[in-house]
């Protein structure tokens, strides 16, 4: 008995061996045998829109579908990377989207899943830009432009977001300590997983007198990054690749 967790594996046409590794791990054994297999966000490096008629996607949603087939449940969050992805591509990809900030049980115990992103609040710039673009009208007006013109945008995104990356400091964007805790107080939970800062890592700390921990996914740009929650416990690891 497992669940599988993954997330920010950015997936790109230029880093094929990453999209075989993604494959190789959807249909190997350990994920073909899982409760349940998480993607909680940037699974791509960019999101055009559901009908996006390129390769990748498509290669995508063979690969969770056929998961799905041999009756995996797979659970979708996006993140910021993949936030126009919808139920258009859910549907195609077999996998079920979950709202940032769901509450699982995982064998007895409510964990709380987030993408990561909106616990980094000291990135001031960052929220304000998200507030922007999650609104249903900013959605539906990129969304309504030719698909080419949004690659174009798409790919101007992501040098802002570099160039916003290489200027801040790192403290600034992981997460912050009082907005992980209110998030855990709200959901009533002692475990929260999430991505998005690319700094995979088990933390144990204390919640209100009760133990409790976070634990961050690793991203998949050198490797892959798994984490195994099972009845007896955790374990975070990496992926070599094949
Ligand atoms: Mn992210």
């Amino acid at each position: 008995m497992a669940t599988l967790f993954i997330a920010d594996l950015h997936l790109d046409d230029s880093r094929p061996q990453i999209t075989r590794l993604f494959e190789d791990f959807l249909a190997s054994d350990e994920a073909r045998s899982a409760d349940a297999v998480y993607i909680l966000g940037d699974l791509v490096e960019a999101w055009i829109g559901d009908d996006d008629d390129a390769e990748l996607p498509a290669r995508i949603a063979r690969a969770t579908h056929a998961l799905r087939d041999r009756g995996v449940p797979v659970y979708f969050m996006v993140g910021n990377r993949d936030f126009l992805l919808g139920e258009d591509f859910a549907r195609r990809a077999g996998f079920t989207l979950l709202d940032d900030g769901t509450v699982h049980d995982l064998y007895g115990r409510p964990t709380l899943l987030m993408h990561g992103d909106v616990l980094c609040t000291d990135d001031i710039a960052y929220q304000t830009v998200r507030k922007q673009v999650r609104t249903p009208e900013w959605k539906a007006q990129i969304l309504a432009m030719p698909l080419e013109a949004r690659r174009a945008f798409a790919a101007k995104a992501r040098q802002d977001s570099k160039a916003h990356t290489g200027s801040t400091m790192e403290t600034i964007m992981d997460v912050n300590a009082e907005a992980v805790a209110d998030s855990m107080r709200k959901a009533g939970v002692t475990r929260l997983i999430h991505g998005h800062t690319h700094r995979p890592a088990t933390h144990r700390f204390e919640l209100d007198g009760q133990p409790a921990e976070r634990i961050v996914l690793g991203d998949w740009y050198e490797h892959g990054s798994v984490l195994r929650v099972a009845p007896e416990g955790t374990e975070l690891r990496g992926l070599a690749l094949g």
